[in-house]
């Protein structure tokens, strides 16, 4: 065996004992490795979707509230909720903090309820 064939065959080895470290430490997602943190996803759950690349795991994402400005965790857990629980699409992302969302949700649901009775009174 040639000195390149060898070396081919001793990365696969390590490669596999790689895999298989990460299989047993709970950090492989449908067959890639995860960051420390992560939560797997399963993909059977998420809303249907043509994606080559849906998301194979959550972690914690920093975003910036698009109402106040202020630096928020959307963390993994909570995006496994929202995209397998509440089937939300898998490019949504998080916008606003709690404060400003449930802010929104009132005036959204204020002026639904408005445009149901034009002419109460
Ligand atoms: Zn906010």
């Amino acid at each position: 065996m040639s000195n390149k064939r060898k070396r081919i065959k001793l990365d696969e080895q390590k490669a596999k004992q790689r895999l298989r470290r990460l299989a047993r430490e709970g950090r492989l997602a449908n067959g890639v490795e995860m960051p420390k943190g992560a939560v797997a996803a399963d993909l059977s759950q998420q809303a249907p979707n043509n994606s080559f690349a849906p998301p194979f795991f959550y972690s914690d994402q920093e975003f910036t509230c698009y109402d106040c400005g202020a630096e928020e965790v959307w963390t993994a857990a909570q995006q496994k909720w929202y995209f397998e629980v509440l089937k939300a699409p898998i490019y949504g992302r998080a916008k606003r903090c709690r404060a400003c969302r449930q802010a929104h949700r009132a005036l959204q649901e204020k002026s639904r309820a408005a445009a149901k009775q034009p002419e109460a009174e």
